[in-house]
Protein backbone atom coordinates (compact mmCIF):
# COMPACT_ATOMS: atom_id res chain seq x y z
CA UNK A 1 0.00 0.00 0.00
CA UNK A 2 1.40 3.62 -1.06
CA UNK A 3 1.08 6.10 1.49
CA UNK A 4 1.88 6.43 5.24
CA UNK A 5 0.37 4.09 7.76
CA UNK A 6 -0.81 5.19 11.34
CA UNK A 7 -0.75 2.18 14.06
CA UNK A 8 -2.24 3.81 17.14
CA UNK A 9 -0.95 1.94 20.36
CA UNK A 10 -3.46 1.61 23.51
CA UNK A 11 -0.99 -0.36 25.21
CA UNK A 12 -2.74 -1.25 28.63
CA UNK A 13 -5.05 1.41 28.89
CA UNK A 14 -9.01 1.73 28.03
CA UNK A 15 -12.18 -0.27 29.44
CA UNK A 16 -14.84 -2.19 27.18
CA UNK A 17 -17.14 1.32 27.18
CA UNK A 18 -14.06 3.62 26.31
CA UNK A 19 -12.53 1.20 23.40
CA UNK A 20 -15.75 1.02 21.96
CA UNK A 21 -16.22 4.82 22.39
CA UNK A 22 -12.81 5.37 21.25
CA UNK A 23 -13.54 3.16 18.01
CA UNK A 24 -16.74 4.90 17.45
CA UNK A 25 -15.07 8.47 17.59
CA UNK A 26 -12.80 7.47 14.97
CA UNK A 27 -15.09 5.77 12.31
CA UNK A 28 -16.86 8.89 12.34
CA UNK A 29 -14.02 10.96 11.33
CA UNK A 30 -13.14 9.82 7.05
CA UNK A 31 -9.59 10.78 7.87
CA UNK A 32 -9.23 8.12 10.27
CA UNK A 33 -11.81 5.34 8.71
CA UNK A 34 -9.45 4.79 5.97
CA UNK A 35 -7.04 1.10 5.37
CA UNK A 36 -3.73 2.65 6.57
CA UNK A 37 -5.19 3.36 9.76
CA UNK A 38 -4.84 0.31 12.46
CA UNK A 39 -5.60 0.38 16.13
CA UNK A 40 -3.83 -1.59 18.46
CA UNK A 41 -6.10 -2.27 21.35
CA UNK A 42 -6.09 -4.25 24.36
CA UNK A 43 -6.20 -8.42 23.73
CA UNK A 44 -9.94 -8.48 25.32
CA UNK A 45 -11.23 -6.06 23.66
CA UNK A 46 -9.98 -7.01 20.20
CA UNK A 47 -13.14 -9.37 19.11
CA UNK A 48 -15.80 -6.98 20.12
CA UNK A 49 -13.57 -3.89 18.39
CA UNK A 50 -13.13 -6.28 15.41
CA UNK A 51 -16.62 -7.26 14.90
CA UNK A 52 -17.52 -3.07 15.24
CA UNK A 53 -14.79 -2.56 12.44
CA UNK A 54 -16.47 -5.17 10.37
CA UNK A 55 -17.22 -3.35 6.37
CA UNK A 56 -15.12 -0.48 7.13
CA UNK A 57 -11.70 0.84 7.02
CA UNK A 58 -9.66 0.91 10.13
CA UNK A 59 -7.53 -2.02 10.66
CA UNK A 60 -7.80 -4.03 13.79
CA UNK A 61 -3.75 -4.79 15.42
CA UNK A 62 -2.66 -6.72 18.36
CA UNK A 63 -0.56 -5.66 20.79
CA UNK A 64 1.62 -9.01 20.73
CA UNK A 65 1.10 -12.81 19.62
CA UNK A 66 2.48 -15.89 21.29
CA UNK A 67 5.63 -17.67 20.40
CA UNK A 68 3.33 -21.07 20.53
CA UNK A 69 2.12 -22.11 16.96
CA UNK A 70 -0.71 -24.51 17.72
CA UNK A 71 -3.30 -24.96 20.10
CA UNK A 72 -2.49 -26.32 23.30
CA UNK A 73 -1.72 -26.25 26.99
CA UNK A 74 0.14 -22.82 27.12
CA UNK A 75 -2.33 -20.97 29.67
CA UNK A 76 -2.69 -17.14 29.39
CA UNK A 77 -1.43 -16.94 25.88
CA UNK A 78 -2.85 -16.11 22.20
CA UNK A 79 -2.22 -17.16 18.95
CA UNK A 80 -1.89 -15.88 15.41
CA UNK A 81 -4.98 -17.88 14.64
CA UNK A 82 -6.73 -16.57 17.08
CA UNK A 83 -6.11 -13.18 16.30
CA UNK A 84 -6.60 -13.75 12.93
CA UNK A 85 -10.10 -15.25 13.42
CA UNK A 86 -11.18 -12.24 14.73
CA UNK A 87 -9.92 -10.23 11.81
CA UNK A 88 -6.66 -8.39 13.03
CA UNK A 89 -4.11 -7.03 10.31
CA UNK A 90 -1.55 -6.49 12.00
CA UNK A 91 0.36 -7.22 15.18
CA UNK A 92 3.04 -5.70 17.38
CA UNK A 93 5.94 -7.48 17.46
CA UNK A 94 8.94 -6.85 19.85
CA UNK A 95 7.62 -3.48 21.47
CA UNK A 96 10.08 -2.06 24.07
CA UNK A 97 7.95 -2.25 26.73
CA UNK A 98 7.70 -6.11 26.14
CA UNK A 99 11.44 -6.21 25.84
CA UNK A 100 12.06 -4.69 28.82
CA UNK A 101 9.01 -6.07 31.33
CA UNK A 102 8.92 -9.36 29.45
CA UNK A 103 12.65 -10.12 28.60
CA UNK A 104 11.92 -11.21 24.89
CA UNK A 105 14.45 -12.41 22.76
CA UNK A 106 15.32 -12.74 19.33
CA UNK A 107 14.28 -16.28 19.29
CA UNK A 108 10.89 -15.80 20.59
CA UNK A 109 10.08 -12.74 18.69
CA UNK A 110 11.20 -14.79 15.50
CA UNK A 111 8.30 -17.71 15.99
CA UNK A 112 5.99 -14.67 17.25
CA UNK A 113 7.30 -13.09 13.66
CA UNK A 114 6.43 -16.36 11.71
CA UNK A 115 3.44 -17.17 13.81
CA UNK A 116 1.95 -13.82 12.68
CA UNK A 117 3.12 -14.56 9.10
CA UNK A 118 1.34 -17.70 9.04
CA UNK A 119 -1.74 -16.40 9.80
CA UNK A 120 -1.58 -14.02 7.17
CA UNK A 121 -1.33 -11.19 9.45
CA UNK A 122 1.31 -8.41 8.97
CA UNK A 123 3.87 -8.37 11.92
CA UNK A 124 5.58 -5.06 12.81
CA UNK A 125 8.83 -5.85 14.63
CA UNK A 126 9.51 -2.54 16.59
CA UNK A 127 13.22 -1.64 17.41
CA UNK A 128 15.34 1.15 19.28
CA UNK A 129 18.14 2.05 21.40
CA UNK A 130 17.84 2.87 24.99
CA UNK A 131 19.25 6.13 25.89
CA UNK A 132 22.39 5.06 27.38
CA UNK A 133 22.93 2.91 24.29
CA UNK A 134 22.34 6.28 22.17
CA UNK A 135 24.99 8.12 24.08
CA UNK A 136 26.86 5.01 23.91
CA UNK A 137 27.66 5.78 20.31
CA UNK A 138 26.82 1.96 19.35
CA UNK A 139 23.17 2.30 18.67
CA UNK A 140 23.05 0.89 15.01
CA UNK A 141 25.14 -1.82 16.25
CA UNK A 142 21.77 -2.02 19.05
CA UNK A 143 19.20 -1.95 16.34
CA UNK A 144 21.20 -4.56 13.81
CA UNK A 145 21.10 -6.66 16.40
CA UNK A 146 17.60 -6.43 17.06
CA UNK A 147 16.98 -6.40 13.01
CA UNK A 148 18.74 -9.89 12.82
CA UNK A 149 15.29 -11.42 13.15
CA UNK A 150 14.41 -10.44 9.60
CA UNK A 151 17.21 -12.30 8.29
CA UNK A 152 15.61 -15.71 9.35
CA UNK A 153 12.43 -14.96 8.00
CA UNK A 154 11.81 -16.45 4.32
CA UNK A 155 8.83 -14.78 3.01
CA UNK A 156 5.96 -12.36 3.60
CA UNK A 157 5.37 -8.45 3.99
CA UNK A 158 6.49 -7.16 7.17
CA UNK A 159 6.76 -4.22 9.25
CA UNK A 160 9.31 -2.39 11.21
CA UNK A 161 8.60 -0.02 13.62
CA UNK A 162 11.69 2.59 14.48
CA UNK A 163 11.33 3.52 18.15
CA UNK A 164 14.04 5.09 20.31
CA UNK A 165 12.92 4.03 23.92
CA UNK A 166 14.07 7.27 24.90
CA UNK A 167 11.23 8.79 23.32
CA UNK A 168 8.43 6.45 23.88
CA UNK A 169 6.25 8.52 26.19
CA UNK A 170 9.02 10.68 27.15
CA UNK A 171 7.51 13.71 24.94
CA UNK A 172 11.51 14.02 23.41
CA UNK A 173 10.84 13.48 19.89
CA UNK A 174 14.23 12.07 18.02
CA UNK A 175 15.18 14.68 15.41
CA UNK A 176 13.95 14.73 11.97
CA UNK A 177 18.20 14.06 11.38
CA UNK A 178 17.99 11.22 13.84
CA UNK A 179 15.21 9.76 12.61
CA UNK A 180 16.30 9.89 8.87
CA UNK A 181 20.06 8.78 9.90
CA UNK A 182 17.89 5.37 11.44
CA UNK A 183 15.54 4.71 8.86
CA UNK A 184 17.98 5.17 6.13
CA UNK A 185 20.45 2.58 7.71
CA UNK A 186 17.31 0.23 8.71
CA UNK A 187 16.60 -0.01 4.86
CA UNK A 188 19.96 -0.28 3.65
CA UNK A 189 20.18 -3.49 6.45
CA UNK A 190 17.60 -5.33 4.98
CA UNK A 191 18.58 -4.80 1.70
CA UNK A 192 21.35 -6.31 2.47
CA UNK A 193 20.97 -9.35 5.10
CA UNK A 194 16.64 -9.68 5.00
CA UNK A 195 15.33 -11.92 2.60
CA UNK A 196 13.37 -10.29 -0.55
CA UNK A 197 9.86 -8.82 1.18
CA UNK A 198 7.28 -7.58 -0.77
CA UNK A 199 8.32 -3.79 0.58
CA UNK A 200 10.47 -2.53 3.17
CA UNK A 201 8.44 0.19 4.89
CA UNK A 202 9.85 1.41 8.20
CA UNK A 203 7.41 3.55 10.80
CA UNK A 204 8.57 5.96 13.21
CA UNK A 205 7.12 5.72 16.77
CA UNK A 206 8.41 7.92 19.81
CA UNK A 207 6.06 10.88 20.94
CA UNK A 208 4.50 11.68 17.75
CA UNK A 209 1.58 14.04 18.04
CA UNK A 210 -1.13 16.19 16.06
CA UNK A 211 2.28 19.10 16.37
CA UNK A 212 4.80 17.14 14.48
CA UNK A 213 3.39 14.38 12.72
CA UNK A 214 3.56 16.08 9.74
CA UNK A 215 7.24 16.82 10.01
CA UNK A 216 7.99 13.25 11.13
CA UNK A 217 5.54 11.69 8.03
CA UNK A 218 7.11 13.99 5.65
CA UNK A 219 11.06 12.86 6.43
CA UNK A 220 13.40 10.58 4.07
CA UNK A 221 12.37 6.64 4.59
CA UNK A 222 9.43 7.20 6.68
CA UNK A 223 6.66 5.29 6.06
CA UNK A 224 4.09 5.63 8.67
CA UNK A 225 4.09 6.28 12.72
CA UNK A 226 3.07 4.04 14.98
CA UNK A 227 1.14 6.06 17.89
CA UNK A 228 0.86 5.53 21.39
CA UNK A 229 -0.18 8.11 23.75
CA UNK A 230 -2.00 10.31 21.14
CA UNK A 231 -3.90 7.25 19.35
CA UNK A 232 -6.32 7.35 22.76
CA UNK A 233 -7.68 10.81 21.81
CA UNK A 234 -9.57 10.69 19.22
CA UNK A 235 -9.07 14.42 18.08
CA UNK A 236 -5.59 14.21 18.43
CA UNK A 237 -4.81 10.60 16.32
CA UNK A 238 -7.55 12.11 13.51
CA UNK A 239 -4.87 15.03 13.48
CA UNK A 240 -1.96 13.01 12.86
CA UNK A 241 -4.48 10.89 10.46
CA UNK A 242 -4.73 13.67 8.38
CA UNK A 243 -1.47 14.34 8.52
CA UNK A 244 -0.62 11.37 6.89
CA UNK A 245 -3.89 11.38 4.53
CA UNK A 246 -2.37 14.55 2.83
CA UNK A 247 0.80 12.53 2.02
CA UNK A 248 -0.77 10.06 0.11
C1 LIG B 1 4.66 3.43 21.51
O1 LIG B 1 4.53 2.97 22.62
O2 LIG B 1 4.69 2.67 20.53
C2 LIG B 1 4.78 4.88 21.39
C3 LIG B 1 5.29 5.34 20.29
O3 LIG B 1 4.36 5.65 22.45
P1 LIG B 1 4.27 7.26 22.51
O4 LIG B 1 3.69 7.74 21.20
O5 LIG B 1 3.37 7.54 23.66
O6 LIG B 1 5.65 7.76 22.70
Amino acid sequence: MAGKLIIGNWKMNTRAQSAQSLVDALLEQPACDQPWVGVAAPAVYLAALGARLQGRSIRLAAQDVSAFASDGAYTGEISAAMLQDIGCAYVLVGHSERRQYFAENNPQLLAKMNNALAAGIVPVLCVGETLEQREQGDYLEVIYQQLAVLAEINAGEYLIAYEPVWAIGTGKVATLEQIAEIHSAIKTWCLQNAKPSASIRVLYGGSVKAENAESILMTDNVDGALVGGASLDAGSFRMICQAAGKLI
